[in-house]
């Protein structure tokens, strides 16, 4: 059966290696950007060395508008989309009393109005194909919290609510949606830590180190398969041990 997979945000970092990872598996894939179009293009012809098709589409998943065309670009370049990976997501470190109303409304925007739309952007076509999977990439801020960006824990732990409801409403329907909770992961979104902190970090860690960008992808692509078909509403933790409590 044709199968096509969406990545937000997948110019870079896991959802990069979330869009490869899809197309090794036998997925055509849509690589969303939203500044980083030559990363973009660069992750589509990755995609087509793995043998599947590619193609890149600009767009601010805050955007409702945005994201419905690029669900309708998809759709008539590849096909209906039938695997949605939310990763799109930002983050800046920022205690609540320095944080501008602004940077709470965007991350909001992004992090968690982003999967909104796309999950309402995308569930029709999944209900006609009565096959679909939704994985909302969260992080372990949204169960542990955070002391510098309240907004970034609060978008994070939303998501998984936003992963239970619709998890609850599509359970019939062949579509399964979980949410992903990664722990410290080597991207861009961490570029900022100093040496000491990433050592600090490590030390924290069960398994000793900062985990990489495929272990997420790795997660992403097992929801995604046929075989976690029982698995719904569920959040799946990659941290290396970081919450073992
Ligand atoms: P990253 O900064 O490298 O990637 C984020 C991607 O989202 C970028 O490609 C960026 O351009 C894109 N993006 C941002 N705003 C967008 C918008 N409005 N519309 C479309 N795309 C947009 O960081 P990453 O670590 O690869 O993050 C991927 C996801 O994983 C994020 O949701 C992040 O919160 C989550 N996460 C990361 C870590 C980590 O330690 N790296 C841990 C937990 C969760």
């Amino acid at each position: 059966m044709k199968r096509v997979s969406l990545v937000t945000g997948a110019s870079r970092g896991i959802g990069q290696a979330t869009a490869i990872r899809l197309a090794e598996d036998g997925y055509d894939v849509v690589v969303n950007y939203l500044r980083q179009g030559d990363a973009a293009r660069d992750v589509v012809d990755r995609i087509e060395q793995a043998g599947r098709r590619g193609l890149a589409i600009r767009a601010d998943v805050a955007s409702r508008d945005e994201v419905r065309r690029m669900v309708a670009e998809a759709a008539e370049v590849l096909g209906p989309v039938s695997v949605l990976v939310n990763n799109a997501g930002i983050y800046q470190r920022v205690t609540v009393d320095q944080m501008e109303p602004d940077r709470w409304e965007r991350t909001l925007s992004v992090n968690l109005s982003g999967a909104f739309h796309t999950i309402q952007a995308v569930l029709p076509a999944m209900r006609q194909e009565g096959w679909g999977r939704i994985v909302n990439v969260s992080s372990q801020v949204g169960l542990r919290g955070t002391d510098h960006g309240a907004d970034y824990a609060a978008s994070k732990a939303g998501l998984l609510g936003l992963t239970k409801a619709v998890a609850l409403e599509v359970a019939r329907e062949g579509i399964t949606v979980n949410a992903v909770a990664p722990g410290t992961i080597e991207t861009d979104i961490i570029r900022n830590y100093s040496k000491e902190d990433r050592e600090i970090r490590s030390r924290h860690i069960p398994v000793g180190r900062i985990g990489l960008p495929e272990e997420v992808a790795s997660m992403v692509s097992y929801l995604a398969s046929e075989e976690a078909r029982y698995i719904t509403g569920a959040t799946l933790h990659v941290n290396g041990g970081y919450l073992i409590v």
